[in-house]
C-alpha cells in the first residue's frame, strides 16, 4: 500500500468519526493522515523496520490500525464505522462543500440523511433557516448536488472503450499477466455504460492489485483488497479490479461479463443438468466435481452450448439459439473493410480529402466513401451541385494519386427535404458513386408524414442507403417518430441499405432495430459520420452495434470487396 492510500484510509474515519459527533478523535486520525502523506519514506518499509510508531501524532492504537492495513490492504474498524453510519450521510460528503460537521448539523437539525433529501430542503428554502446558512449556501450546495449528479450520469460506450483499453495497457505493461479482460456492460457493448470492470486471472493478486492502484489517472482509492479493488479516475468514473486464479478465469469472466438476466438462465440451465454454474467453476452438484472453469468457453461447453458472444448476452434468445446451434456468425472487425460515411473540409469536417485517403490507407481499408452535405444544411456549409461537381474531380485526383490499393467512393449526404425530395437533382445523384440519404430538419413530424417522407427518398431509386434512420442522439435528442417496421419493408423492397451510424452518441440504426430490420431482409451499411480523421476509429462502435442486432456479414456492405461494392451501387443507379 501507498502512504497516500493509507492515509485516504485514515480521512475516511476522520470523516465517519466526526459524522457520529464524536470529539477530538477526528482531529487525531487526521493529524496522523497528513503526516503519513507528507513523509518521504514508504509506509510499507517503516512497518517492516516497526518505525512507524514514531511518526509524530500516532499513538499505540493508530500504529496497530497502520500495521492491519499495510499487511491485509484492509481494516476492521473502517468496516465497523461504514456500518455504523447512515450510507446518505456518507454519500452527502462527496457533494463539494458538504463536509462532516455541515452533514452532521443537516441531520440533527433538519433530520436530513441522504442527497435527494438535502436537495428537496434546499429547494424547499428549508436550509436557510439554519444557523450559518443562507442563500448564497443553498445555491451552492444545489450546485454540488448538480455536480455529483452529471458525475452519476452513464458514458458513453466510445468514451469509455478507449479508457478501459488504455487501464488495461497500462496492467499489460507493469506484469506479465496471462488472462485479462474488461467484463461487464462494456464487454457486451452497450451503448452506454455505469462502470469499467477489468478482470485478471492471476496467482499473485498483490502485484496486480498494487499496479492497479498505482496508476496516473487514479484520483481516489475507494477499496484496494486482495481480490477486488475500486478506483475512481479522472472524471469521476469508477473502476472495478477483480483478480482470480487462473482456473477459475473463464467462469469468472463469464459470471462478471453479465447481462444478470442471461446469468440467470445459465445457472437455471445448470441446474437442470445437475451442474452448479458460479464465479469459481462448474461443478457437479452432487460430487461437487468441478467440470469447467479455466475457459470461458469450456463454461458453455459444460452446459451443451456452443460459444454465446458477450454481444449477444441479454436474454434476447440467445441461450436457445445456441443450443440448437442457430446462432448467427457475427460480422467481425476483420470482415469490415471500409467506411461509408466520412466528411471532409468541403463542408463541416475538420481534414481535407487527401489527409482522409491517407488516414483510411493506414488503416488498410479498401474503400472509403466521401460523403459530405447538401446546400439546404446552410450551417453544415454544405455542397451545392457546382462546387460537388469540382469535389468529384478533385476526389478524382487524389485517387489517382495517392489511392493505391484503396478505392474512394465520390459521394453525398443528401438531405432529404420536408417532402421527402432530395436537395440534389437526379441529373448529379444518378453519377455519384454513392448517396447517402439523411433527415436533418423538421425532426418533430408526426409518424405519418416522418414515414412518408423517408420512403418517399427510397423510392426515388437514388439513393443507397439511409443515414442515421431514427435521428436519435444518446442523452439528447429523442429518435424521430417513424413505423419502423414500413420503413424496414420499403428498404428490402427497394434494396436500400439502414445505415449503423457508428458515431459515439448515435449508434442509429440501434441494436434492437437491426436484429428487427434483419428479419425484415434489410441490408445495412455502418458508417462513422467522421468529422476528422481521428473520428474514423468509431468504425468499431458500428461493428459492436451490428453484432448486437445479431448481424452477420452477408447483410453488411462495408464486408463487400471493393469490386462488388462498386458492382452492387452502380447497378443501383437509373
Ligand atoms: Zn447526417
Ligand atoms: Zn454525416
Amino acid at each position: 500500500m501507498r502512504n497516500s492510500e493509507v492515509a485516504l484510509v485514515f480521512y475516511e474515519i476522520a470523516d465517519l468519526l466526526e459524522l457520529q459527533g464524536l470529539p477530538f478523535k477526528p482531529q487525531a486520525y487526521r493529524r496522523a493522515a497528513s503526516a503519513i502523506e507528507q513523509m518521504d519514506v514508504d509506509i510499507e518499509q517503516m512497518v517492516d523496520e516497526g518505525r512507524h510508531r514514531d511518526i509524530p501524532g500516532v499513538g499505540v492504537a493508530i500504529a496497530k490500525k497502520i500495521e492491519e492495513l499495510v499487511r491485509t490492504g484492509e481494516l476492521d474498524y473502517l468496516k465497523k464505522l461504514r456500518v455504523e453510519t447512515p450510507p446518505g450521510l456518507v454519500e452527502m460528503l462527496s457533494i463539494p462543500d458538504v463536509g462532516p460537521r455541515t452533514a452532521m448539523l443537516l441531520h440533527r437539525e433538519l433530520g436530513i440523511a441522504s442527497v435527494d433529501e438535502l436537495k428537496e430542503a434546499a429547494l424547499n428554502h428549508r436550509l436557510r433557516g439554519l444557523r450559518g446558512f443562507g442563500e448564497k449556501t443553498e445555491e451552492r450546495i444545489l450546485q454540488g448536488i448538480g455536480v455529483l449528479e452529471s458525475r452519476g450520469g452513464r458514458m458513453l460506450l466510445g468514451e469509455a472503450l478507449p479508457i478501459a483499453e488504455a487501464y488495461v495497457e497500462h496492467l499489460r505493461s507493469r506484469l506479465s499477466i496471462e488472462a485479462i479482460s474488461v467484463c461487464g456492460s462494456l464487454r457486451r457493448g452497450r451503448e452506454t455504460i455505469g462502470d469499467i470492470d477489468i478482470l485478471v486471472g492471476s496467482g499473485d493478486s498483490e502485484d496486480v492489485t498494487s499496479a492497479f492502484v498505482d496508476y496516473p489517472a487514479v484520483e481516489n482509492v475507494l477499496l484496494s483488497g486482495s481480490t477486488k479493488s475500486s478506483v475512481e479516475i479522472q472524471g469521476g468514473l469508477q473502476v472495478d479490479l477483480r483478480v482470480v486464479e487462473l482456473e477459475s478465469y473463464g467462469a469468472a469472466l463469464q459470471y462478471f461479463t453479465g447481462s444478470k438476466e442471461h446469468n440467470v438462465r445459465v445457472r437455471r440451465l445448470g441446474v437442470e443438468m445437475g451442474l452448479k454454474v458460479n464465479e469459481y467453476g462448474v461443478f457437479e452438484r452432487s460430487s461437487n466435481r468441478r467440470v469447467a472453469g479455466d475457459s470461458e468457453h469450456g463454461v458453455y461447453e459444460s452446459l451443451g452450448l456452443t460459444f454465446i458472444p458477450p454481444e449477444l448476452r441479454e436474454d434476447s434468445g440467445e441461450i436457445d439459439a445456441s443450443r440448437s446451434l442457430e446462432l448467427p456468425e457475427l460480422v467481425d472487425a476483420s470482415d469490415v473493410r471500409g467506411d461509408l460515411h466520412v466528411h471532409s473540409d468541403w463542408s463541416d469536417g475538420s481534414d481535407p480529402i487527401e489527409a482522409i485517403v491517407a488516414a483510411a490507407a493506414r488503416l488498410q481499408y479498401s474503400f472509403i466513401a466521401i460523403t459530405d452535405h447538401t446546400e439546404s444544411l446552410t450551417i453544415a456549409n454544405g455542397l451545392t451541385p457546382e462546387r460537388l461537381g469540382k469535389q468529384v474531380d478533385a476526389i478524382r485526383r487524389v485517387q489517382e494519386i495517392h489511392g493505391d490499393g484503396i478505392q474512394v467512393l465520390a459521394g453525398t449526404e443528401v438531405d432529404i427535404k420536408v417532402d421527402g425530395s432530395l436537395d440534389l437533382p437526379s441529373s448529379v445523384l444518378k453519377d455519384l458513386d454513392i448517396v447517402i440519404g439523411s433527415v436533418h430538419s423538421r425532426m418533430k413530424m408526426d409518424s405519418k408524414e416522418m414515414t412518408e417522407r423517408v420512403t418517399n427518398a427510397m423510392e426515388s431509386g437514388l439513393v443507397d442507403i439511409i443515414g442515421h434512420p431514427t435521428g436519435r442522439i444518446i442523452g439528447r435528442r429523442d429518435p424521430v417518430k417513424l413505423d419502423i417496421q414500413r420503413i424496414f419493408d420499403v428498404a428490402r423492397e427497394t434494396d436500400v441499405a439502414m445505415e449503423i451510424n457508428a458515431f459515439p452518441d448515435r449508434l442509429d440504426l440501434r441494436a434492437v432495430h437491426c436484429r428487427l430490420a434483419k428479419e425484415h431482409g434489410v441490408t445495412f451499411a455502418i458508417g462513422t459520420d467522421s468529422h476528422s480523421i481521428r473520428h474514423l476509429d468509431y468504425l468499431r462502435l458500428g461493428i459492436i452495434t451490428a453484432r448486437r442486432g445479431w448481424l452477420s456479414k452477408d447483410r453488411v456492405l462495408n464486408a463487400m470487396s471493393s469490386d462488388e461494392l462498386k458492382r452492387r451501387l452502380r447497378g443501383r443507379r437509373p
